[in-house]
């Protein structure tokens, strides 16, 4: 079996503990490796390692810096399907999804940040004639870099890529859950000719490994991805040390369908956006809102495509929803189904762990996906963010009433708007509070574009010249005149 090891210093080393944890794949239950189970003496050395490396790599011309992350585009690129099946494999979701979603993505994160940096400008402010001020843009040094689990080597590459191309140095620690993709990712860099204690990979828990990144005292910048109740103890230790983050949490984004909208691109669209990746999307919308006149109509027609999603091995290039990536979320999520019931809800379909799977995924955790209807807004259900393939809906009356249903939550990640009037779609936009608005589509991104979320859902922006911004200081110079 597969042991994966630390990429510490350009070289894979054990865990200074000795300990290692299983790796299950969720389509089968089987054991397919063993992690790191890291503690603070391996991020101490990943520290230790990158801070050594920092002092040439911040001096590295941005036209080398950029060759270098380019070339680390290509290696990904010429690895496409390896790194998507192992994708598949160590996260549940249907390899079809990692091809056209994941892989691609974490390509595109390394070729934009490393041709950003050659765009980059900075401002001069000139006070009158007496000064002329100008803003230089340093990197800070060490960045601590903690992903979740359900896009892994999109959400990694997200933040090993800026960081490196602003000329910081990084330690990230992936989930635990899915630590496949960054192992080999890690393999990718050093194969790159990326200087060794440039980026360092430390495998393990939160708890130990992840905690040690937060609390270290010379790592002066975090970028976190996960969970809002863990963004809270990010936030307990790094505080403290007065480190620069950025987190990126949860989410239970509204689905607005207007009475005027495209039903047929509204439907097929919210599928998308309902079940993708079984619902573990934070971008996911998990609260649908219908306007009365078409929600009977609109139910009919979603109901209809729910059921015919296929379900299955999600190595089966047809197959589009998997597995959730453990036995554990599975329960959470069926807990929420409960819970659905016991507030009053009726699941109109789904809810079940599907029957008849083929052979080799019969161990794995399935979930069919899920519509529950009748819940009032204030119910657990509709408040708290489930992560899974269980959607609600919900129908409204005007434009005030789904805006404040909408917002009715402590989350505001993002939102889907389906109307054809045009500026109707421009005041809910500006009116929803939630970090990105989606018109008429939904996960269309740019990477340029600030992204985040408002409220409970995060704390800052990455994207283009924001992400730039983050992973380095801006000094004010004054030269007298
Ligand atoms: P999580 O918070 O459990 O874990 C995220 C990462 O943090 C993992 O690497 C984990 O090991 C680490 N971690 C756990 N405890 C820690 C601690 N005390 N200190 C430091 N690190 C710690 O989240 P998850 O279950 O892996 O991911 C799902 C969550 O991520 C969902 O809430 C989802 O909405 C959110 N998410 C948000 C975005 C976004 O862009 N806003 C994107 C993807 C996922």
């Amino acid at each position: 079996m597969k042991r994966l090891l630390n990429f510490i210093d350009g070289q894979f080393r054990p865990p200074a503990p000795g300990r290692y944890l299983p790796n299950v794949e969720p389509a089968t239950g089987r054991v397919m490796a063993e992690i790191p189970e890291s503690g603070p003496e391996d991020v101490d050395a990943a520290v230790a390692a990158a801070s050594r490396a920092f002092e040439a790599w911040r001096k590295t011309p941005a036209e080398e810096r950029s060759r270098l992350l380019l070339r680390v585009a290509e290696l990904i690129e010429a690895n496409f399907e390896d790194l998507a099946r192992l994708e598949s494999e160590d996260s549940g979701k249907p390899v079809a999804l990692a091809r056209r979603m994941d892989v691609p993505r974490a390509i595109l994160n390394f070729r934009f940040f490393a041709t950003a940096i050659l765009h980059a400008e900075t401002s001069a402010h000139m006070t009158d004639d007496r000064a002329l001020n100008y803003t230089l843009r340093q990197p800070l040094g060490v960045a601590g870099l903690i992903s979740p689990w359900n896009l892994p080597l999109y959400l990694l590459t997200w933040k090993i890529a800026p960081a490196i191309a602003a000329g910081n140095t990084c330690v990230a620690k992936p989930s635990e859950l899915t630590p496949m993709t960054a192992d080999r990712l890690a393999a990718l860099i050093g194969e790159a000719g990326i200087p060794p204690g440039v980026v360092n990979v430390v495998h393990g828990p939160g708890a130990s490994a992840g905690r040690a990144l937060t609390s270290h005292p010379k790592v002066p910048l975090i970028s976190f991805t996960g969970g809002t109740k863990t963004g809270a103890d990010v936030m307990t230790h790094a505080g403290p040390l007065f480190k620069k983050v950025s987190l990126e949490l949860g989410g239970k984004n509204p689905n607005l369908v207007f009475a005027d909208a495209d039903l047929e691109q509204a439907v097929a669209t919210s599928i998308q956006s309902s079940f993708s990746n079984q619902g573990e999307i934070c971008l996911c919308g998990s609260r649908l809102f219908v306007e009365k006149p078409i929600y009977d109509e609109f139910l009919d027609r979603f109901l209809a495509a729910t059921r015919k999603l296929r379900i299955g091995d999600p190595l089966e290039p047809a197959t589009e929803v998997g597995a959730l990536v453990s036995d554990a979320h599975r329960n959470k999520v069926e807990g929420y189904v409960a819970l659905a019931r016991e507030e009053g809800g009726r699941i109109l379909t789904g809810g079940k762990r599907p029957a008849d799977l083929p052979e080799r995924v019969r161990g794995g955790y399935f979930l069919e996906p899920t519509v529950v209807a009748g819940l009032d807004c204030s119910r657990r259900v509709m408040q708290e963010e489930i992560f899974g393939p269980v959607v609600t809906v919900t129908p409204f009356a005007s434009p005030e009433e789904a805006i404040a249903l909408a917002n009715g939550t402590r989350y505001g990640l993002s939102a889907s708007v389906w109307t054809r009037d045009l500026q109707k779609a421009h005041r809910v936009a500006a009116a929803l509070e939630s970090g990105t608005v989606w018109v008429n589509t939904w996960l269309l991104r740019d990477l340029r574009v600030p992204f985040g979320g408002m409220k409970e859902s995060g704390v800052g922006r990455e994207g283009g010249f924001e992400s730039l911004a983050f992973f380095t200081e801006a000094k004010n110079v004054c030269v007298k005149l």
